[in-house]
């Protein structure tokens, strides 16, 4: 048998289910790893109470019973006793709960021995287990008891116990030869071995170096495709002509500030890619504020200069207008022309040096002779692909992707290989302090006292809820309930509404007389959330604060602290939930340190959104935060090009990389 062979030997409903999962050769089936391990050599006590972590149970089946509720609805059930009953807890028994299940009754009976795996509810007093992972004992098999058992993802056709036999039987049988992967990431433990110990380990322990060495080769060939797409991207380009700075002489001299040195330093590495023959791939990371705007503006002006044109995606049609205006102030004295394209807008898109929009730049006709440098901001709100297209729209053309949200180095490298990182981790002189304050369930009398002071001192306020409308299934506030209450306690000032559901035009104008201070206070949602640069609004409160994440909470505050007065940020909470995140958000604004919070409270997958960063096809996204591991698969990938750039002696990973 060889891992390349179908499996024919099977019956036609067994690789039909099989098919489903991905799995069509004996290669793909050993690939099949499993989803946990069950470690049978000891099972846990029948609990005293309901809770904690999933429990694995062995125990017989002494009662069972279907119950009904009207015509259709039930759930079967059966009731379980411990082996071997230690009796401490009065009789230890337990049930299992089958909802619309029917065909579970015939398969669990009285005198049956189980296997149950599941988390312990408590119901009417009784402790059950709804849905649990099951299995019959049928004893004699050594595969299945007294040992460190795999659980499979379900496949339909074939059971825990088929899958495990089916398994075995194939990594007793299949020629090792066959099971090479095109190349050896870990001579020192062969491919083979790991196969077995992944699916039959002797340990617990014993898995885990089985599953890091698959992760391992997982992030080798992930490694391996963007290394390969980035040197044909190279190739594409070609030779740069050098690149001119006079236009970024002069905008400096008319800039009223000077660029923090971060800034410059940015600005300087950037400069070299641009120059550079190689394309850049440059990721510009820094918190709210900090200043990332202007530095793309520099890149953008050394592209115009070189009679290039340079685009600058945005992901919201707000940020996009706000963009606009930031680059029309400053550039059109210069002579350069700035278009503008969204959904809603087309300003002089046609014929334009620079030209700024939302997705309308890949979805719209917009026209692009001469694109050399693409600006994608707030990157981690645009999927893979459509930073793909914009890309596609030039030749080779260089890129920059701006991002709010801390990514550590370890995820960049994997997500974009080798993206190169400018850091902006210093603010521009003369902001006002943030004060943040969690309060539960604040009296809207203070509130209201305290915005007055603010507003009498002519400041701005943003008040922030988390819905558009009343909602009978979520238990939160809506801004469009809440606006009219706030007009009529702001009688003396300007309030209006912000709200994603409005159309464009309606959001632009809301925004335009916010920022021109015609309206004072500005009762929103999150629309706000990225980008929105009003510096006189010092003061943010944010109502049922414990229904936003963490970095979007971080992302609000960022709309305040951006001139120079104090400003003031209220997280108004129910006092119940998320109390971590906000003790969080009223210790630090370091945007680094609650990234990091973030990862440790949610996951990478969660954070980046396994869709949009490429992670979701990952079968070991846990080892992400391995950085060495990652740093390995990478010297791996960069050693078997350039030993091979063209990989004529690796013909799967050739096939691997082109497919
Ligand atoms: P980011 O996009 O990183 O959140 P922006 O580029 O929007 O930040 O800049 C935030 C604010 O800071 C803007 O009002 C901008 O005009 C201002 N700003 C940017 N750089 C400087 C600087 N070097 N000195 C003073 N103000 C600056
Ligand atoms: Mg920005």
């Amino acid at each position: 048998m060889r891992a390349e062979d179908e499996l024919d030997f099977l019956k036609e409903k067994e690789r039909a289910g099989l098919l489903k999962v991905g799995v069509q050769t004996v290669g793909d089936l050993l690939a099949f790893f499993p989803k946990r391990y069950e470690d049978r050599r000891q099972f846990d006590a029948f609990p005293a109470q309901a809770g904690g972590e999933p429990l694995c149970l062995r125990a017989t089946v002494v009662d069972s019973m279907q119950k009904r509720f009207g015509a259709k609805k039930g759930f079967y059930e059966v009731v379980l006793e411990q082996i071997g009953g230690c009796d401490v807890f009065g009789g230890g028994t337990l049930s299992c709960r089958w909802f619309n299940m029917p065909f579970v009754s015939k398969m669990v009976a009285v005198g049956h021995e189980v296997i149950v795996y599941g988390r312990v509810k408590d119901s009417g007093g009784r402790l059950i287990i709804e849905h649990p992972e099951f299995e019959i004992v049928e004893g004699g098999d050594s595969l299945h008891l007294d040992r460190v058992v795999p659980i499979y993802r379900g496949v339909s056709g074939l059971g825990q116990r088929k899958l495990r036999i089916l398994i075995a039987r194939v990594l007793e049988e299949v020629e090792e030869d066959s099971l090479a992967a095109g190349y050896d990431v870990d001579r020192s433990y062969p491919r083979a071995e790991a196969f077995r110990e992944i699916h039959f380990p002797d340990s617990l322990e014993q898995t885990e170096a089985a599953r890091r060495r698959f992760a391992l080769e997982e992030f080798f060939e992930m490694q391996l495709k963007v290394l390969w797409r980035r040197r044909r991207h190279d190739e594409l380009r070609g030779q740069q002509q050098g690149q001119k700075t006079a236009l970024l002489g002069e905008f400096y001299e008319s800039l009223p500030f000077d660029l923090t040195e971060a800034q410059k330093r940015s600005v300087r590495e950037i400069i070299a890619d641009m120059r550079s023959a190689r394309a850049m791939n440059r990721l510009l990371q820094g918190d709210v504020g900090s200043g990332k705007t202007f530095v793309a503006l520099c890149a953008m002006l050394m592209a115009v200069d070189s009679g290039k044109q340079a685009a600058l995606m945005a992901p919201t049609q707000i940020l996009a207008e706000q963009h606009w205006l930031t680059f029309c102030k400053w550039l059109q004295p210069l002579g350069v022309k700035v278009g503008l394209l969204t959904g809603a807008r087309d300003e002089e898109a046609t014929g334009a040096d620079i030209l700024i929009g939302t997705h309308a730049l890949i979805y719209d006709r917009a026209e692009f002779e001469r694109l050399s440098l693409v600006v994608i901001d707030e990157q981690h709100k645009f999927g893979v692909l459509q930073r793909g297209r914009l890309i596609q729209q030039g030749v080779a053309p260089d890129v920059l992707v701006m991002t709010a949200t801390p990514i550590p180095r370890t995820l960049t490298l994997t997500i974009y290989g080798d993206l190169d990182v400018s850091v902006l981790d210093e603010r521009p002189a003369g902001r006002g302090k943030i004060v943040t304050g969690v309060r539960v369930k604040p009296k809207i009398s203070d509130v209201t006292k305290f915005l007055k002071e603010e507003l009498a001192k002519g400041r701005q306020v943003y008040l922030v809820y988390p819905l558009v409308e009343g909602s009978e299934s979520v238990k939160a506030q809506a801004a469009t309930i809440e606006f009219p209450k706030w007009q009529k306690r702001f009688k003396n000032y300007e309030v209006e509404l912000l709200h994603g559901k409005m159309p464009p035009e309606e959001k632009d104008s809301v925004m335009g007389r916010f920022r021109e201070n015609e309206t004072q206070v500005l009762v929103a949602t999150t629309v706000i959330e990225v980008g929105v640069d009003v510096p006189n609004a010092n003061v943010m409160v944010i109502w049922n604060a414990e229904r936003f994440g963490l970095a979007q909470l971080h992302q609000l505050r960022g709309r305040i602290g951006r001139g120079e007065h104090k400003s003031y940020c209220v997280l108004s909470n129910d006092g119940k939930s998320g109390q971590e995140k906000l003790a969080v958000m009223a210790e630090t604004d370091d945007g680094f340190k609650i990234a990091e919070a973030d990862l440790k409270l949610r996951g990478p997958g969660e954070v980046l959104g396994t869709v949009q960063s490429g992670l979701a096809d990952l079968k070991f996204a846990e080892f992400l935060a391995d950085v060495e591991m990652v740093r390995e698969a990478r010297r791996l990938a960069d050693d078997v090009l350039s030993k091979d750039s063209s990989l004529e002696t690796y013909p799967r990973l050739r096939a691997l990389v082109s497919g």
